[in-house]
Formats: structure tokens, C-alpha cells, sequence
């Protein structure tokens, strides 16, 4: 998700009963979405791992389309949530600087306790994980008992593992190659041990750092290295759709 491989960076659009929610809101999703036809006014709500440029900053762009007058009749109420602290000191940076060019009664930013959350019908658990920044990673619960997961970015921990438990679906990073591993991120190896522990029934990889993006291209590499796993396992790219 860091631009090379025609991948933009995290960000990741979940459809359900409760509206429409963003997991995360990095450079490029704006734009992505625009070549859905999907209407940024009709995101009900944006959910952040942490705040990471690479995760968060289209919100900015977010709240400034908001705001433009002609978009006004078709707005949904904007909740954002994500980790507190950090979330409120660039939110309130942002609002400092831009004021009224982003600030609107419509958008209501939350700081987010650990545990189960429910934002009016939307349930998930937000989870601690390890990372370079306060970092968390999350499991929602659709109404018909599916389950997605969500890594933000973190190292193998046991919030990760929780969140990931026999998930239907895990969005989970894989930042880099096993032999150039970095504290606070996912490699093949760490992502093996994630499946053979807890047994999400499908991984979607995503997040690739330069050299991983070079591993992917090698021919049958998810086949040689995730082929025996219980988990299926896909790389993902922009804009594509899975269904739960
Ligand atoms: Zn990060
Ligand atoms: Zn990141």
C-alpha cells in the first residue's frame, strides 16, 4: 500500500446494514473511491489504526469536501473514530488551521476505549497492538455473526491474534520480507504463525512495503508460501471487492 505496485495506501471501504465505513483513510482513497462513483458525503463513518500519514491523511480532504455548499443536501453524519490522544491533537491541529473550511456539526471525532464498541448498531472490538505509534487494530461483527478483522499495523501480538481468531476475513499488513524484517510489521513467516494459531478462514494481504512488492511479482509465491495453510490466503489490490 506504500505506491509502488499501483497500490495507493491504507485504506479500505466495508459496506454493511449500518452505512458505509472507511477502515482507515490514507492518500489516495478519495480518489479511489471517486473512480467507484461512490459519493465521500456518504460515508457514515471512518474507523483509524492509528495516525500514520499513510492511514489517515485523506481524512483531511474528507472534512474539506464536506463542506463544499453544493454537496450539503446529501451529507451523512460523519463519526470518526480512532485512537485517543493522538486522534483529538491533529484533529485539533487540522482545525486550528483550516477552522471553519473543515469543522461542521455533522462530523463527531471519538477517541476509542479498548474492548467492544457499538456506534449505533456498528459493533467491533478495538484491540492494542505493537507498532512505532499508539496503534490499534479492530474486529467488527455484522449482524448476520460474519466477522472481519483488520490489522492497522502491528507486529504478531496477542491483540492481533484476538482480533484474527477464526475471523471470516483479515485485512492483515505484510510489510515486509522475512529476511529484512522491521519491529512493528508483518512478514510471511509472522503471518504463517497468524493462520496456524487462529485460523481466520480468508487472509487478504495488504500493506507492501518495495522489497515485499518484489516478492509478490515472483511466480507462485503465495502458492510455495502460504499453499499449506488454514487459511486462504489472497494479496489484495486497489479496488478490489470481496464479499464476507
Ligand atoms: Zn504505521
Ligand atoms: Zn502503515
Amino acid at each position: 500500500m506504500l505506491l509502488d505496485g499501483g497500490r495507493s495506501t491504507a485504506s479500505y471501504l466495508l459496506e454493511s446494514e449500518h452505512g458505509r465505513t472507511l477502515l482507515d483513510a490514507g492518500p489516495g482513497c478519495l480518489l479511489r473511491l471517486a473512480s467507484l462513483g461512490i459519493a465521500p458525503g456518504s460515508i457514515r463513518r471512518v474507523l483509524l489504526s492509528h495516525m500514520h500519514p499513510d492511514h489517515h491523511t485523506d481524512l483531511l480532504g474528507l472534512l474539506f469536501h464536506r463542506r463544499n455548499p453544493s454537496l450539503q443536501a446529501d451529507l451523512q453524519p460523519l463519526t470518526v473514530l480512532g485512537p485517543k490522544g493522538k486522534l483529538r491533537d491533529v484533529y485539533a491541529a487540522w482545525c486550528d488551521v483550516y477552522g471553519s473550511w473543515i469543522e461542521d456539526e455533522s462530523v463527531e471525532v471519538m477517541g476509542l476505549s479498548l474492548g467492544s464498541q457499538d456506534h449505533e448498531g456498528f459493533r467491533f472490538d478495538a484491540y492494542p497492538v505493537r507498532h512505532s505509534a499508539p496503534a490499534l487494530c479492530f474486529r467488527i461483527e455484522l449482524a448476520d455473526g460474519r466477522s472481519l478483522a483488520y490489522s492497522g499495523d502491528s507486529e504478531p501480538c496477542e491483540g492481533l491474534s484476538e482480533a484474527c481468531r477464526a475471523a471470516d476475513f483479515a485485512l492483515v499488513e505484510c510489510s515486509f520480507p522475512d529476511d529484512q524484517a522491521c519491529p512493528g510489521h508483518m512478514t510471511p513467516a509472522a503471518i504463517r504463525s497468524l493462520s496456524l494459531d487462529v485460523e481466520p478462514k480468508r487472509i487478504g494481504l495488504t500493506h507492501f512495503y518495495p522489497a515485499m512488492e518484489a516478492m509478490l511479482a515472483q511466480p507462485d509465491f503465495v502458492q510455495q508460501a502460504f499453499g499449506d495453510l488454514p487459511s486462504e490466503v489472497l494479496i489484495l489490490e486497489d479496488l478490489m471487492e470481496i464479499d464476507l
